[in-house]
């Protein structure tokens, strides 16, 4: 059987381990669990790593406990804010979606602006516009409602306080969610979600959609998927740097994005972490915060669900 091999993150933005508890700490696993499981099959039954991706996307966007769709945090005024992205390593397709509200699976349309119009990159009213052409539904805000991320947003909504995933106060910080595969066919992807940052106002977009920052696949290099603090992510040009670094430096998989992790973005001040895969199989997710809730498996049953730095920093 040819190689197949899937990671995914829920953010690098986890509960500082003194307020996480054991119901929550499984909580999280399970629904990491839920969503590799999701992805993985789409691989063993020779799916593509696009479906891959997307698929495991959808499961973590479903559920409440991480920033994208349903868990999406709130905005200055009240509302969620999404923006995804997806990559496809085989043609270098991409289609990134941002600033998009009711739309329960950002990263599905994200994959129709890929394949259903001439371009890459769809922002708010006029994505809106698109998603209804292709016949989505809008959910109420109410789907969206969560008390802990409303409370989250209660506590600086007056002030001039951007909250991300992972910075200041720990408690009640979600993160972006994104997944990175390996078909048997031998071509990889990435796709990458999120709410953004609690409180955020001006249109302001994060590195999760920008193809480059937060997203990047290409079978020549790697797929990457990132997490934290996006206007450094995005300065960075993380995702598209380990893939530089590959194939301009020769460096492994693992090499490029520590680099990129533990030394640079880190130089210019950002926090965070990615998860990557490239077309021999080999996974790496590094991350300089605390924890990343992430999980991988291949094809030869190897599978890790983790969330702190103890288990492993890289693979
Ligand atoms: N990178 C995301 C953003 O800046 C946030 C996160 O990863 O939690 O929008």
């Amino acid at each position: 059987m040819n190689k197949y091999a899937i990671a995914i993150h829920g953010g690098a933005g986890t509960l500082v381990k003194g307020l996480m508890t054991q119901a929550l700490e499984t909580d999280y696993k399970n629904a990491l669990q839920t969503a590799l499981d999701a992805g993985s099959r789409v691989l063993e039954e020779k799916g593509t790593s696009l479906d891959a991706v997307e698929v495991a996307v959808k499961m973590l966007e479903n559920s409440p406990l991480f920033n994208a769709g349903k868990g999406a945090v709130f905005t200055h005024t009240g509302t969620h804010e999404m923006d995804a992205a997806i990559m496809d390593g085989k043609t270098l397709q991409a289609g990134s979606v941002s600033l998009i509200t009711g739309i329960k699976n950002p990263i599905s349309l994200s994959r129709d602006v890929m394949e259903k119009s001439d371009h890459v990159f769809l922002a708010g009213g006029g994505a809106l516009q698109f998603a209804e052409k292709q016949g989505y539904k809008l959910e109420h805000a109410d789907y969206f409602y969560d008390e802990v991320r409303y409370q989250q947003w209660q506590t600086i909504k007056d002030s001039d306080t951007f909250q991300l995933d992972h910075s200041v106060k720990k408690e009640g910080k979600f993160g972006t969610v994104g997944a990175v595969a390996l078909d048997s066919h031998g071509n990889i992807a990435a796709a990458t979600s999120t709410g953004g940052m609690t409180n955020k106002k001006w249109g302001r977009v994060g590195d999760s959609p920008m193809i480059g920052a937060g997203t990047y696949a290409n079978n020549k290099t790697c797929a990457v998927s990132c997490t934290g603090s996006g206007e450094f992510f995005i300065r960075g040009v993380v995702a598209y740097d380990v893939s530089c670094l590959i194939e301009y430096k020769g460096l492994s998989l693992e090499e490029a994005a520590k680099e990129v992790i533990q030394n640079r973005i880190l130089k210019i001040g950002g926090d965070g972490g990615l998860i990557a895969v490239d077309t021999k199989g080999n996974i790496t997710m590094p991350f300089n915060t605390e924890g990343m809730y992430r999980a991988f498996k291949k094809s030869s049953g190897e599978t890790v669900v983790s969330i702190y730095k103890e288990s492993f920093d890289t693979i």
